[in-house]
């Protein structure tokens, strides 16, 4: 231990500037050492990945398999056991920033550099170094420092990829009021923000002007929500968009019920109201599906299969979203037609 992490253990956050040079003298060291993949690359492992993320991809089966590059990291994973070879860093930085104050944690984003192909049988070893800690910053879930984790992957001895990690550990803001209004203004209280980044901006871009774009395959012409950078089906990475029609229907939904979320008031129910809402999974007519609010009904009269139309609800001076409406009363539209429902 250094003076300065000395220095910093003893005064907490008192000292900023000791403090400060303590957390950067973590940049560069190794978090992890030699360590060794408990599995090589296996088909088992690849076809339990696929089945979950829904990938069919022909590419990771069959005698010329590869593993699905996002995988990069699950090779590496310690499990509930752990793994040899970490060098405690890690630990030691963290319980610094915990000593300071910074207790939660939230994990910000990764990235991915892919050197070559893995394949059954691949045995898969890495280190991991501690890259970056950033000064103290405030975003709107409280201040704390970002830290930069990067892996190096190798199979059989060559370089395979690299897997960036970045996580927060913040000191939480003030919690809300009875008022949905916290230490930094009425913010608290606001619908979160899309996250928007470059493989989903043109969707954003689309409902600023109030247009529900889809992405359309290059390759095999295939639709795909949400965006993303390549297709699941063929592989090509062209892509051109689509406009949605608008209609819909109520695919499935759920009932949030806890926590109660001011942000989320049920629709037709009073302003600000942290009430039960409906979260529904519409089916557009073109074929994709998407995650979005049903309005126009209570929470407790969505139903399955009920249609719906696309809308678009100014939520705040910033926010934008494409929600459905629904096109009729339910239980009336299903009297008329004779069919059962839920009573
Ligand atoms: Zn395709």
């Amino acid at each position: 231990m250094s003076a300065d992490q000395e220095t910093a253990g003893r005064a907490g956050a008192g000292d900023d500037a000791a403090y400060e040079r303590a957390l950067k003298a973590y940049e560069g060291r190794s978090a992890a050492t030699a360590g060794v993949g408990k599995d090589p690359v296996n088909e088992a492992m690849i076809r339990h990945w696929c089945e979950a993320m829904g990938d069919a991809h022909p590419a990771y089966r069959g005698p010329d398999a590869v593993a699905p590059p996002t995988m990069l990291q699950a090779w590496t994973m310690g499990g509930l056991s752990g793994h040899q070879g970490r060098s405690g860093a890690h630990d030691e930085l963290f319980a610094l920033l915990d000593g300071a104050g910074y207790t939660a944690v939230v994990a910000t984003d990764c990235e991915q550099e892919y050197l070559r192909p893995l394949r059954p049988g691949d045995v898969i070893t890495f280190d991991a170094v501690i890259e970056s800690v950033s000064a103290r910053k405030t975003t709107k879930l409280g201040t704390g420092h970002f830290v930069t984790t990067r892996m190096d992957v190798r199979a059989n001895g060559e370089a395979a990829g690299t897997h960036r990690f970045r996580i927060l550990k913040y000191a939480p803001a003030a919690r809300r009021g009875p008022e949905g209004r916290g230490a930094d203004g009425p913010s608290r209280g606001k619908r979160p923000r899309p996250v928007v980044n470059r493989d989903n901006a043109g969707f954003w871009d689309g409902v600023a002007d109030r247009r529900l774009l889809i992405q359309r395959c290059g390759g095999c012409g295939a639709l795909r929500f949400p965006w993303l950078p390549g297709c699941n089906g063929c592989g090509a990475a062209e892509w051109d968009t689509v406009e949605a029609g608008g209609a819909g229907t109520v695919y499935s939904y759920v009932v949030m019920h806890h926590p109660p979320f001011p942000a989320f008031a049920a629709p037709g129910g009073p302003a600000g109201a942290a009430g039960p809402y409906a979260v529904g999974l519409i089916e557009l007519a073109e074929g994709v599906r998407m995650v979005s609010n049903v309005v126009g009904v209570l929470y407790d009269r969505v139903r399955i299969g009920m249609p719906v139309r696309l809308e678009f609800l100014r939520v705040d001076a910033e926010l934008v979203l494409p929600v459905f409406r629904a096109e009729a009363d339910p239980d009336a539209a299903a009297g008329a037609a004779g069919a059962g429902g839920e009573g």
